[in-house]
């Protein structure tokens, strides 16, 4: 689990510069991929599930725990760890991460950590949202001392989370209302976010066999892309959510 203590609170920009290098080689090489608590997002899981072969349910099943946020009622997902002592993930190899090229935003990040949070403009009297890093220092984690610069921005190229952050944008959005006063979810919310942010394979089941469109007009492009395309029925899901949840109208109810 990642220990507080370990957190820098000095807010990082894109431009700021650290010294880091992980390799192969160095002493502490995988140490980071044991007892660690990973939150897995929508788009993670879909890349995770594909890399395995297997469907969301399956993934989410004998891969991953949820825990409930307790002021939220958030139902929150995190990779499962081996249950030995050192309570490995059950990816890491001598050799490293076997799912490398699909491992989680957490996983691409480290040892940054990103944050993103709401805050008013005056300039232009509006909600803007402001994101910022900051290191996690952790004892056992010897690249600190190694002598690659770089900055945030170069670091957030070479490890690939451009596409990550952009394609759970809209997920995030529904975060940042989670503690305003009211918007805790009840039993059908929660059940509703679970599915729709993470069992892709049960949402386009929903869509599609239940009576779902019998109450809700749907644009026929959109249907014919979301049954086929599970990115776009990812996006569909995050829309779904929204308007369960009284956040944004994505959705239009059919006319009785
Ligand atoms: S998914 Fe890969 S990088 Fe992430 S903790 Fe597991 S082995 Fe390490
Ligand atoms: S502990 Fe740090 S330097 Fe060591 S393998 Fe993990 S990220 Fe790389």
């Amino acid at each position: 689990m990642l220990n507080m203590k370990s957190v820098d609170t000095v807010r990082l920009s894109t431009n700021s510069k650290f010294k880091f290098k992980c390799h192969k080689n160095i002493d502490c090489f995988t140490k980071c991929c044991s007892n660690i608590q990973i939150m897995l997002t929508p788009y993670d899981i879909i890349r995770l599930k594909n890399r395995l072969k297997l469907s969301s349910g399956e993934f989410l099943n004998d891969h991953t725990y949820v825990e409930i946020e307790e002021k939220s009622n958030y139902p929150f997902v995190f990779l499962k760890m081996n249950e030995d002592k050192d309570r490995k993930c059950s990816f890491v190899t001598e050799a490293g991460c076997s799912i490398y090229d699909d491992r989680p935003a957490n996983c691409r990040y480290y040892p940054i950590g990103q944050a993103s949070l709401k805050k008013k403009d005056d300039t232009i009297n509006e909600l803007i949202t402001e994101e910022f890093y900051f290191f996690v220092k952790e004892d056992h984690c010897l690249g600190f001392n190694e002598d690659r610069e770089w900055t945030i921005g170069e670091w957030r190229d070479d490890q690939g989370v451009d596409i990550y952050d952009e394609m759970n944008r809209g997920w995030k959005e529904i975060l940042f209302i989670r503690n305003l006063p009211g918007k805790d979810f009840d039993e059908k919310q929660q059940k509703t976010f679970y599915m729709a942010s993470y069992d892709v394979d049960r949402l386009r089941r929903f869509v599609f066999e239940s009576p779902f469109l019998q109450h809700f007009d749907v644009d026929p492009a959109k249907l014919e892309k979301i049954k086929t395309d599970e990115i776009e029925l990812m996006k569909f899901g995050v829309d779904y959510i929204k308007f369960v949840i009284g956040m944004e109208e994505t959705l239009k109810l059919k006319k009785k």
